[in-house]
């Protein structure tokens, strides 16, 4: 159920008509649309990172403050950029900050940023005066296809990632397609693997449209397809826009059948079961993504030796995650850091599994999940197929 309006595609969720809306040049559209709808509030408090400050907080500020009434405040608050800021220590200085500046229960917080500014701030903003409403403006690829959907918030600990946080649903999830311009290559990759993930499991015809629709997608998300021919740049926009819309509209089906992962949510998880232990070896050096990438693959072939898909499905998701710059073999340094034993332990703490019994999601074919849900492996056949690598 995807809708266009204006240029601006929007996605319900959670039954909320127009939540998500996604398309190019947002920033005048963000600052009126915010106002207007999420308007019974005297403080606005956009909260963002050092790396996307200088690139687009004073734009969106004028813009936002040029829509204020008088007796609204517009406040801003920007944080280290990267993964340590989702620290306990960092949702206490924002809260000092809101209580310092008298803000009450009529505030309304926006995550500018990427997936860590987005779950910090909605942590934040759902224990902040037990709960205010905030709004999400993900600047990575993985957050808005992934991070921004879905009302999980979290910070890390000591003892790891994620493991502190809430559901809370964003009022508005604003897609700025053109913000990806700014962001680094490596990082559009990172944001790839999760596409690529969702259409893997849901969607053949979009799995298609990424294995023949590199430049295009390169093109729209650098901007820069020539400039000189409009109808090309118009087509390869609407080709990177159909693409995200895709996958964000997927993630919002999936979210509105199954808020808190009872079921089906954990269908979001193909290639993160092996991905996830992959990552606590061999984090920070490897991104999420890159780790999923081997984890997709590892988990393809996992479906393809329990003979539930053909050999076909594994070389195929093989060369799209290529295509896309994403690694599909581990280089010998970091081979060494990854034991089978280790990596078979790490995997125990899975929240699928169920007591010893590990569960994974398997696929049937390129575009088709196994039962739609995960599926009881055996031990034996995960270490059979991981130590091959
Ligand atoms: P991130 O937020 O750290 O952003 C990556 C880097 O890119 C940062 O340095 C950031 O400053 C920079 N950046 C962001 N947008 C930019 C832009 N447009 N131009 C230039 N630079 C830009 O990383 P991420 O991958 O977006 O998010 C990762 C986080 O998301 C992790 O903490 C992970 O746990 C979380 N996550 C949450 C969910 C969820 O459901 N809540 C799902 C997946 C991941
Ligand atoms: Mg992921």
């Amino acid at each position: 159920m995807v809708h266009d309006i204006a240029n601006i595609t929007t996605i319900p969720l959670l039954n909320i008509p127009n939540l998500i809306q996604i398309g190019y040049q947002l920033m005048d559209h963000i600052a009126s649309d915010l106002t207007r709808n999420v308007n019974n509030v005297s403080n606005y408090v956009i909260i963002t990172d050092t790396q996307l400050a200088p690139l687009y907080l004073s734009t969106l500020y004028k813009l936002i403050q040029s829509h204020l009434k008088l007796n609204q405040r517009l406040l801003t608050r920007i944080l280290p950029c990267g993964e340590q800021s989702k620290s306990r220590n960092t949702k206490a200085q924002i809260e000092d900050f809101l209580l310092n500046q008298k803000c009450t229960r009529d505030t309304c917080l926006i995550a500018l940023g990427g997936g860590v500014i987005g779950d910090l701030v909605g942590f934040v903003a759902s224990t902040f005066m037990r709960g205010v409403p905030f709004v999400q403006i993900p600047t990575t690829l993985l957050a808005m296809v992934d991070s921004s959907i879905g009302g999980k918030t979290a910070i890390d600990t000591a003892h790891g990632k994620n493991l502190i946080g809430t559901f809370w649903q964003p009022k508005r999830i604003y897609m700025n397609l053109s913000f990806l311009e700014t962001l680094p290559k490596r990082e559009i990759a990172n944001g790839m693997a999760e596409v690529i993930k969702t259409f893997a499991i849901s969607n053949e015809p979009e799995f298609i449209k990424l294995e023949n629709g590199k430049n295009q997608i390169e093109s729209a998300i650098l901007g820069f397809s020539d400039q000189s021919d409009a109808t090309k740049l118009d087509a390869d926009r609407s080709m990177l826009m159909s693409v995200v819309s895709a996958c964000a509209a997927y993630k919002a089906y999936i979210v509105t059948e199954d808020e808190k992962e009872d079921g089906l949510r954990g269908l979001l998880n193909f290639g993160h079961s092996i991905g996830h232990a992959y990552e606590a070896h061999l984090s920070p050096e490897w991104l999420h993504g890159e780790c999923v990438s081997l984890g997709l693959i590892h988990e393809a072939e996992l479906s393809y030796y329990l003979g539930h898909c053909s050999s076909n499905v594994i070389s195929r998701l093989k060369k799209c995650l290529q295509l896309y710059d994403l690694p599909i073999k581990f280089d010998e340094k970091s081979k060494h850091r990854l034991g089978l034993a280790q990596v078979m332990d790490t995997m125990k703490v899975d929240k699928k599994n169920k007591g010893d019994q590990k569960r994974i999601v398997l696929l049937k074919k390129v575009g088709s999940a196994l039962d739609n849900k995960p599926t009881d492996v055996s031990d034996v056949a995960i270490e059979h197929v991981l130590s091959k690598y």
